[in-house]
């Protein structure tokens, strides 16, 4: 499948119709969604006529934008004007936001062209897209295997070449480790860089937009498309968004790259050989490219899980409030009164996972124990961000597997503990509020794909897709 770049440059030139390109991916979609379920909703003929309103702009001479006729997919928690938006839940099924998220706005500018709505983990909790309320997505390399998660229909999307390029959500790994998993590109960027406005929240204050794509180049264009301060999402970064583009090319000469021990088995068990091997081949590919290599201890890092699922939960149990029957979310009528309906509506609309997080949370934020756990946690995160900035004082870039292990079997990791364990590489990011990537490299037990993560400082971007794009080469 030609990579967004390719399509876009082949739309604007007019050697290819973006009509003829989204009709080829509905194609695809039409021969394998089935099996896959990458899809919650396709939206065919929205798609075909925004193709037609490209091409005949580009046949009046007018620049569409770097994305131009690219189809795209979008995880099912982005709110879509008139298209479903469901988060994979019960409990919003059938929902037709209002209006489209910041987003879901600058890929339509950018000339992109939606063509549907991915599965996901419901509320993007989970780590195998297994938790989805409509069924699981199933990974396009081995339908027997879990494409990862949360973003596992974005994931699988642009792995099954349905499209070249879809957008998921990460606060704990749901970009990178789908990425990992189902072998493409997946970029959490800076907490910040990337609006949230009308992303539905999980956990705020580590949510995070980014691409999954076939290729490092497609992924910068792709950061580069939707990044930039706004307005409508207080956590904006006003400052001005680094290049990733023109950071592809630099090279990895002089760049300064630290392994961290921790995530290389040493502390942390559960890492498998084929993994660890990869990503010592891939500093050493980063060496063999000139730049200095050398293992870095962070501490904390051990805690990060701990940390993890004390705040995302707290914060979880806080945002799904609102899905109360009333205010959102599809309402129950049960008993005389309206604390029974709103029982009745959440007891019905959410599945077990969500239910377990509301409860994690809501008992880690009550009275006499919030100091003890979420309090706690956020002492944790502050000695994370120190490890990760005494670290980069040193080092341009920071190097582990992206996760612990390559696509496992539907229902290997049932209990709840043993799946969070998948988490371990992906969370200190979100926590620091740093950006990472996960590049495909090379492949592991099975010949499944293995993803490294090369992690960066905040607004770091230039410096991980430098990394990045050598890795690639070598790959
Ligand atoms: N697997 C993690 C969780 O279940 C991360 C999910 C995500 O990044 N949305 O919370």
């Amino acid at each position: 499948m030609r990579t967004a770049i390719e399509t876009a440059a082949g739309v604007a030139s007019g050697e290819l119709s973006a009509v003829d390109v989204v009709e080829e991916s509905l194609g695809v979609i039409a021969d394998r969604d089935d099996e896959i379920h990458a899809f919650n909703t396709v939206v065919a003929e929205r798609a075909r006529e925004a193709a037609a309103g490209i091409d005949s702009r580009i046949a009046n001479g007018e620049d569409v934008g770097p994305l131009a006729g690219v189809p795209i997919a979008l995880k099912d928690n982005m709110c879509t004007s008139g298209i479903d938006t469901t988060c994979s839940s019960r409990i919003l099924e059938g929902w037709k936001p209002p209006y489209d998220g910041t987003v879901v706005q600058k890929l339509a500018a950018a000339g992109a062209v939606l063509v549907g709505k991915t599965n996901l983990d419901e509320f993007a909790m989970g780590s195998s897209t297994e938790n989805s309320a409509f069924g699981p997505t199933r990974n396009p390399l081995d339908p027997s295997l879990v494409p990862g998660g949360s973003s596992g229909g974005s994931a699988a999307a642009v792995a099954a070449n349905m499209v070249p390029l879809s957008f998921g959500s990460d606060t704990g790994g749901s970009i990178r480790q789908p990425a990992a998993l189902c072998g493409t590109v997946g970029l959490k960027p800076t907490y910040g860089a990337v609006s949230r406005y009308g992303l539905i929240a999980f956990a705020s204050s580590l949510d995070q937009i980014g691409p999954f794509t076939s290729t490092v180049a497609d992924a910068a264009v792709a950061f580069e498309a939707v990044a930039g301060f706004d307005p409508r999402d207080s956590t904006s970064i006003p400052e001005p968004v680094p290049s990733a583009v023109d950071a592809l090319g630099a090279g990895a000469a002089g760049l300064r790259v630290g392994v961290i021990s921790e995530l290389m088995g040493e502390g942390i068990e559960g890492f498998e050989p084929d993994v660890l091997a990869r990503t010592r081949e891939a500093a050493d590919a980063l060496a063999a490219a000139g730049a200095t290599v050398e293992e870095v201890s962070l501490p904390s890092m051990i805690y990060g899980l701990s940390a993890y699922y004390l705040i995302a939960p707290a914060e979880a149990s806080s945002n799904l409030a609102r899905y109360d029957g009333v205010r959102y979310g599809n309402r129950v009528t049960e008993g005389s009164s309206t604390a029974d309906m709103m029982i009745a509506t959440r007891t019905a609309g959410f599945g077990p996972e969500v239910k377990r997080r509301i409860m994690l949370g809501t008992y880690a934020l009550s009275a006499g124990y919030y100091d003890a756990f979420y309090g706690k946690a956020q002492r944790v995160r502050t000695l994370i961000l120190n490890d990760f900035n005494a670290a980069y004082e040193k080092f341009d870039v920071l190097l582990s597997p992206t996760s612990p292990c390559v696509a496992f079997p539907f229902g290997a990791k049932s209990d709840p503990l043993t799946m969070y364990l998948n988490d371990v590489c992906t969370i200190p990011s979100n926590l620091a509020g740093h950006p990472a990537i996960s590049v495909p490299f090379r492949t592991g037990a099975g010949g499944l794909p293995v993803g490294v993560q090369i992690l960066g400082p905040l607004l770091g971007e230039a410096a991980i897709f430098r990394a990045a794009a050598v890795l690639e080469a070598a790959a």
